[in-house]
């Protein structure tokens, strides 16, 4: 136990799973952990007449079962191996942790997900009250990719959105602990402030690239504080990889301005990648852009929408290559058949690196880049100065390493090294030998045999084989004088005398320690060539990433062929024009061309869009679609789309309205409000916000004043492109108050007494909510819905002093004058009936028609009539 404590105090964070013959135990606390996670047994160990321990144990053979559940669940777990041969150990066997595996750090196929990267991620944050950006060094230890940012605290929280860390180290006491969804289950680790030092970082990079600068990494001064995150990552890798991280990339360095922070909640609201009902990824954009076809294109495109460009040039260059590939169908056909089949060269390549990559893994590594010629000669076919040209140039197949791999493997090498062939035959003399020494003994006994026989002239000798000497030569006693010098009688028979040679005893040898000597043999060949493939890391990663790069690319371009989306002319000016817009992921949802297409367009002088219509109606989905445009543009693709003029964006923002937004389910106003105010003080001229049902979350005087309020301020303050979507129909008038306010609705029409929606996006406010129509539609029974009409008609009779509440506010202000509607003249009855506020009127006036659910309507009315009465 001595032992044990002595490595568990160095694992305090981690279960340790202590080898111990052929099980792996477990004790104390870890074993209470084991025992309630993974449902075995607790036991007690004697611990030499003091207390019990606590253990728990699992046979070595499930282990990676146990780990893999444990790491699911967010434990990291130590693996403690017997580092020599028990039977030569004097005393204690010695043992030292091998490896720690945690969320962050897997290799393990079972731990990963092939589509999307698993990042652990550092976090370095200035000293308390100094100033400076945010330092954050991310490392997918599957891949080999490390990244180094510099941000600022008002855009990390989107910068970890994007990455999905699947654990976060934090300096101990930093006051910077990021909280909130985009850490979804995330393990947070504290760790001392001093590792997050930036010149030991320094210190610690070069030596692990193996230069002598940073700056030949394309790091630079003002990079320092991500230099240090880096710094304390490595430092944790190492702890976890004992053996060392020798496969992790040259870092690739991003600045703030690069690419587009998205927030959390534009993320989630455009289900970009994971869906608003669950974190599957359907339903989402992801989903129907991924037409990928390797793990490496399906993990870069998932990085490419979650990071869309800023800059005009380099979207162009991706739109040129779509373009290409779009052009030249059949070439995109043949570059996609090439690609089909290239298996996940970037883990594979880092497995290798890491001494890790099964046979089986190796061949499959070893076939995928004998597939990439064929992808070459694919894009050959595409005009070469093209922007493929530019991705082509870099372009090195590593054919040698190919040829070596299927040369030197068997066909189909097995999981493991050991019972099977994993080596080919032709690749090692020795090898080939033993082998045939182990497969052919039978054939070399009878030549033995035949060659004994012709030397002595004895036709009756025999070569045989038992256990107690081995091989043997069989001479009966009528021979006895033919037997030559060199034999050396071992055995004497009633008829006969054994005898063994030299020759013989050599070739027992070689025979009995073959199998032995065959796996040895195998071992040091195979490792000899995953080194080999191994130490061509930086090659294998870098056409990985060509190869992930053309996958995407000829994925959007088959997207946009099958879907019909058409290239996005960016600018760099202001103006967002989209002609047949359609929502890409709604209309894969309904039978082809039954989506209706719409116009929208913001400039200047038309910058805010007040977009009113009923429930229903398709407000919602209008308004993500010009986002999903954007950001798909952005992103290097085509758009669904007749036409689009972009103006390139900074930031595109959506907010739901809390009771629209079915995710957060704790929808509080006060949420809503919050993440209003940060598009507020974050948005620019050149953002696009896009706001649906803001301000829904409170009753309605409220929602109607903040709505109003809100958009006054990006009209006025902000100056950005804008799109409001409201069922509060009195908003429309803002348009009468703000020169660059617009009004558009969605279409309904009315037929008899029922609706129907025409999804038609069209000038003007909607004049009514359609609120009780939808009612009907929704199954409230007819005497709720003629009664939920009386009532409606006495309100608007009444309620229009909500609008003159608002125009006083606004001429307080001194800004604007007149009203903006008079008052309705009301009908005498309704007079009577509201001339005291009347109980009824005020629990009506709080009433939101909206979300009102059948059956509370039902009560309501109920209640309502209830106190008409009385
Ligand atoms: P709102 O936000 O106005 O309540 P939604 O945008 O949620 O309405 O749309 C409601 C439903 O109408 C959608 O789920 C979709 O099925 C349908 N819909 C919306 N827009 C269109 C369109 N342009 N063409 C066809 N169907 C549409
Ligand atoms: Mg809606």
């Amino acid at each position: 136990m001595q032992q044990y404590r002595e490595i568990k105090a160095r694992h305090q964070s981690a279960i340790l799973f202590f080898r111990m013959g052929d099980f792996y135990e477990m004790f104390y606390e870890d074993a209470e952990t084991a025992a309630r996670v993974l449902g075995l047994t607790l036991t007690a160990r004697n611990n030499g007449g003091a207390a019990e321990v606590p253990l728990a144990g699992i046979p070595v053979k499930a282990g990676p079962e146990y780990l893999r559940r444990l790491v699911q669940q967010g434990y990291r777990v130590a693996i403690c191996e017997q580092v020599e041969d028990p039977r030569a150990a004097k005393g204690i066997v010695r043992r030292e942790v091998v490896e720690t595996v945690s969320p962050g750090v897997a290799f393990s196929d079972d731990l990963l997900d092939g589509a999307r990267n698993n990042f652990v991620v550092a976090i370095a944050a200035p000293a308390r009250g100094e100033q400076g950006g945010i330092g954050v060094a991310a490392a997918d230890v599957s891949t080999g990719e490390l990244r180094l940012c510099t941000t600022s605290s008002a855009e990390v929280d989107a910068l970890l959105a994007r990455l999905a860390p699947r654990e976060l180290l934090v300096s101990r006491g930093s006051t910077a602990v990021p909280r909130g969804p985009m850490l979804d289950g995330a393990l947070i680790t504290e760790r001392d402030a001093w590792e997050f030092d930036e010149a030991m970082a320094r210190d610690e990079l070069a030596r692990q690239f193996a230069v002598r600068g940073l700056d030949g990494l394309g790091i630079e001064s003002g990079d320092g504080i991500a230099v240090g995150a880096a710094g304390a990552l490595l430092r944790y890798l190492k702890e976890m990889q004992p053996a060392g991280v020798p496969h992790l990339a040259r870092p690739v360095v991003e600045r703030t301005g690069d690419v587009m922070p998205l927030d959390e909640m534009t993320r989630r609201n455009l289900e970009l990648v994971d869906s608003l009902r669950g974190t599957d990824t359907q339903g989402t954009l992801l989903a129907v852009l991924d037409r990928t076809t390797t793990p490496m294109g399906a993990r870069l495109l998932r990085q490419w929408l979650l990071a869309p460009l800023l800059d005009r040039a380099s979207i162009e260059a991706r739109l040129d290559a779509v373009q290409a590939l779009l052009d030249d169908a059949s070439a995109r056909g043949a570059l996609r058949e090439a690609l089909d089949g290239v298996r996940d060269v970037e883990r594979l390549a880092g497995k290798a690196a890491a001494g890790r990559a099964t046979p089986r893994e190796l061949a499959a590594l070893g076939a995928s880049l004998g597939r990439l010629p064929e992808v070459k000669r694919a894009t050959d076919r595409l005009d070469a100065a093209g922007s493929l040209g530019r991705l082509m140039q870099q372009w090195d197949d590593c054919a040698e390493l190919a040829t070596v791999v299927s040369r030197t493997l068997v066909e189909r090498p097995p999981l493991q090294l050991g019972d099977e062939a994993t080596i080919a035959t032709g690749v090692d003399v020795e090898l080939d030998e033993l082998r045939a020494l182990r497969d052919g003994s039978k054939d070399a006994i009878a030549a033995i045999q035949a060659e004994e026989r012709a030397r002595t002239g004895i036709p009756s000798l025999k070569v045989g084989f038992n256990k107690v000497f081995g091989y043997f030569i069989e001479v009966t006693n009528a021979n006895r004088e033919l037997v030559p010098a060199d034999y050396q009688r071992r055995q004497t028979l009633s008829g006969a005398e054994r005898y063994v040679t030299p020759a013989l005893k050599e070739y027992e040898e070689k025979v009995l320690s073959a199998a032995e000597r065959i796996e040895a043999c195998e071992r040091r060949l195979f490792e000899a060539l995953r080194g080999r493939v191994g130490a061509a890391i930086a090659r294998l990663q870098c056409v990985a990433r060509l190869v992930a790069e053309l996958d995407v690319l000829a994925a959007l371009a088959d997207v946009a062929a099958r879907e019909g989306y058409a290239r996005p002319i960016l600018t760099d000016g202001f103006d967002l024009e989209i002609t047949g817009g359609r929502h890409p992921v709604v209309e894969r949802m309904m039978p082809r061309d039954k989506f209706i297409p719409n116009d929208v367009r913001l400039s200047e002088d038309a910058r805010v869009v007040i977009l009113t219509g009923p429930n229903m109606a398709g407000k919602s989905t209008i308004l993500r679609q010009v986002g999903l445009i954007v950001l798909m543009a952005q992103a290097g693709s085509f758009v669904p789309a007749a036409s689009a003029t972009i103006g390139v964006c900074d930031r595109v923002f959506t907010r739901v309205g809390a009771s629209d937004n079915l995710v957060r389910g704790q929808s509080t106003f006060m949420v809503e409000m919050a993440e209003t105010s940060a598009i507020l003080h974050t948005a620019t001229r050149r953002s696009l916000v896009l706001l649906d049902e803001i301000g829904r979350g409170t009753s309605t005087y409220d929602g109607v004043s903040i709505a109003w309020a809100v958009s006054e301020h990006l009209h006025e303050s902000t100056g950005c492109k804008t799109i409001f979507a409201t069922h509060y129909h009195e908003l429309v008038q803002l348009a009468d108050e703000l020169v660059a306010v617009r009004n558009y609705n969605v279409g309904v029409r009315e037929v008899g007494d029922q609706i129907l929606f025409l999804h038609r996006l069209q000038p003007g406010g909607a004049d009514r909510s359609y609120g009780i129509e939808v009612g009907r539609l929704a199954g409230l029974p007819a005497p709720v819905i003629g009664r939920a009409r009386q009532v409606l008609a006495l309100l608007e009779g009444e309620g229009a002093t909500l609008v003159p509440a608002l125009t006083s506010a606004v001429s307080a202000r001194g800004e604007r004058s007149g009203a903006l509607r008079a008052p309705r003249a009301a009908d005498a009855d309704q007079l009577a009936l509201f001339a005291a506020p009347h109980p009824v009127v005020d629990a009506l006036r709080g009433v939101d028609v909206n979300t009102l659910t059948p059956l509370a309507a039902l009560q309501l009315v109920a209640e309502l009539a209830e106190r008409a009465r009385a």
